[in-house]
C-alpha cells in the first residue's frame, strides 16, 4: 500500500491552513506544498520548534511564514509598543526585504503590522515604524540589535524567532549579534531556525537556541548521489524519442521516471510512447487530482511502467524500485537534477540516470557538473551519439541558457528554483 502521503500531494488545506491564508497562496500559483512545507507547518502550527536543513528554492520561507500569519493571526493581540510578536533575522537586506514581501503577500488577507529593519538606510523611519509595536518584523541582526541598543525596539515579547540561513549569517560574522539578540528575547518563545548546511558552529547555534525541537530535512544526501550510476547521452533534438524507445526497450527498464521541461512536452511524449507501445502516463500539475493518483497507482501496481513527469508534479511521487530515472530534457536550474536523479537510488538501492543533452543543452549541463561537484560521464555507445554535440562540452559555456532560459513559470504557474523534490524522503525527526 502506499501511504496518503506517497500517493497524493499535500494540498494546503489538508495542511490545516485557514482560508485567508490558503487563498493568498493560491493566487500566487502555489498548488501543493513542498516536502519542507509539508513538514513544517504542521509542526509550527503545533507550536514545535523546527530545526528546518534546506536550501533558497525548497519554499522555506512560506514553510514558516504561512504558520506563523496563521498563529498571530488565531490570537490576536495588540503588540506592545517599540515591540513585536515575530522577529524574522536574515544575513542579508536582499533576502530581509524579500521575506517581508512574502509575509505581505502571503497576510494579504490578514491585516498584520510589519515592518522590514536592515542597515543602510535611515534610521528614523524604522524608529517610527516600531514606535506602536508590530506583529511582525524581518530585520538583519546588525540594524534591529542597534535598534534595541538605543530602546527603539523591545525584544522581550517575541512569542515566534526565526533565524533564516544561519549557516550563511556565522558565515558573515554575525554570530555575536544573533547571541545578544538572542539573550533579549523571552525564554518561552517559538524559534525556528533554516540553513542549507549543519556544520558544527550551526549545530552548537541551534542547540542554544531551540528547545524540544523537530529536525526536517529536504537536502539530498550526497551519498544517495554518489550511488547512482549517471551518464549523459548526446543526441539532437530530434532523436531524442528513438533513442528513448532504444532504452526502454532494452529490457532492464523496470520502472522509468522520464522528465520533460514542460506539460505540454510530457502530454505529447507520453501519447507518443504509448502509440509505440509503452505503458506510458504523463504527470503533470494541469491533471486533476484524480487523475494523478491514479496515473500513481497505476506506476506503483507496473500497470504503467514509465511516468513522464514535470518537476513540479514528480514532487509527489515517492515509489520504491525505480530502476531508471531520463531526462529526456536537462532542467534549466541544476539544483532540479539532483532532486531528480534521487528518484532512483531510494532505500538503498542502487540506480541508473541517463540525461539527453542537445545542442542548446549544453549550458544546462555545465551548470549541473557544477553543482554535484563532478562531471558527469558520457555514454557513446548508443547509435544516436552526436560527436558534434559532445564537442560543444570542450567548449566555453554558450551563452544563450538553452531553449527555455528565462521562462520561469514551467508549470503550475509558479516556478520554485531548486526543484524541492524528496530525494530519498523529506526526513522529520525528534
Ligand atoms: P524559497 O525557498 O522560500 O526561496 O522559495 C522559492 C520559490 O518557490 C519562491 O519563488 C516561491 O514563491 C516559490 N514557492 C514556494 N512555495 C511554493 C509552492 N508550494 N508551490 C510553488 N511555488 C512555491
Amino acid at each position: 500500500m502506499i501511504g496518503k502521503n506517497e500517493l497524493f500531494m499535500t494540498t494546503f488545506v489538508e495542511l490545516g491552513l485557514i482560508e485567508p491564508i490558503c487563498h493568498a497562496v493560491s493566487a500566487e500559483g502555489y498548488e501543493v506544498a513542498t516536502p519542507i512545507q509539508e513538514q513544517s507547518i504542521p509542526t509550527v502550527l503545533e507550536g514545535r520548534d523546527v530545526l528546518g536543513v534546506a536550501q533558497t528554492g525548497t519554499g522555506k520561507t512560506a514553510a514558516f511564514a504561512l504558520p506563523i500569519l496563521q498563529r498571530l493571526a488565531a490570537d490576536r493581540r495588540r503588540p506592545q509598543p517599540k515591540g513585536m510578536r515575530a522577529l524574522i533575522l536574515a544575513p542579508t537586506r536582499e533576502l530581509a526585504q524579500q521575506i517581508g514581501k512574502c509575509f505581505a503577500t502571503y497576510g494579504v488577507h490578514l491585516r498584520m503590522k510589519r515592518t522590514v529593519i536592515t542597515g543602510g538606510v535611515g534610521m528614523q523611519p524604522q524608529i517610527q515604524s516600531l514606535q506602536a509595536g508590530c506583529d511582525i518584523v524581518v530585520a538583519t541582526p546588525g540594524r534591529i540589535l542597534d535598534l534595541a541598543m538605543r530602546g527603539h525596539a523591545r525584544l522581550d515579547s517575541v512569542e515566534t524567532f526565526v533565524l533564516d540561513e544561519a549557516d550563511r549569517m556565522l558565515d558573515m560574522g554575525f554570530i555575536h549579534d544573533v547571541k545578544k539578540i538572542a539573550a533579549l528575547l523571552p525564554a518561552q518563545r517559538l524559534t525556528l531556525l533554516f540553513s542549507a548546511t549543519m556544520p558544527p558552529a550551526v549545530s552548537s547555534l541551534a542547540a542554544s537556541l531551540l528547545k524540544d525541537h523537530v529536525r526536517v530535512e529536504v537536502t539530498p544526501q550526497a551519498t544517495t548521489v554518489e550511488r547512482i550510476e549517471q551518464r549523459v547521452m548526446f543526441v539532437a533534438k530530434d532523436k531524442k524519442r528513438d533513442l528513448l524507445l532504444d532504452i526502454l526497450g532494452a529490457g532492464n527498464v523496470t520502472r522509468a521516471i522520464v522528465f520533460a521541461r514542460t506539460k505540454h512536452g510530457a502530454n505529447r511524449l507520453a501519447e507518443q510512447l504509448v502509440r509505440s507501445g509503452v505503458k506510458a502516463e504523463a504527470i503533470h500539475g494541469n491533471k486533476s487530482q484524480g487523475a494523478r493518483q491514479r496515473a500513481l497507482a497505476d506506476f506503483h501496481s507496473g500497470r504503467v511502467t514509465t511516468l513522464v513527469a514535470t518537476d513540479i508534479a514528480a514532487r509527489g511521487i515517492d515509489v520504491d524500485g525505480i530502476s531508471h530515472v531520463i531526462n529526456y530534457d536537462l532542467p534549466n536550474e541544476p539544483e532540479s537534477y539532483v532532486h531528480r536523479i534521487g528518484r532512483t537510488a531510494r532505500a538503498g538501492a542502487d540506480g541508473i540516470a541517463l540525461s539527453f543533452c542537445d545542442a542548446d543543452e549544453i549550458a544546462y549541463l555545465k551548470a549541473i557538473e557544477k553543482v554535484i561537484r563532478q562531471p558527469v560521464p558520457a555514454d557513446e555507445s548508443h547509435r544516436f551519439h552526436s560527436e558534434a554535440i559532445a564537442h560543444l562540452r570542450l567548449g566555453p559555456v554558450p551563452k544563450t541558457k538553452g531553449p527555455q532560459a528565462g521562462k520561469t513559470r514551467p508549470q503550475g504557474g509558479h516556478q520554485r528554483r531548486g526543484g524541492g523534490g524528496r530525494p530519498g524522503g523529506a526526513r522529520r525527526a525528534a
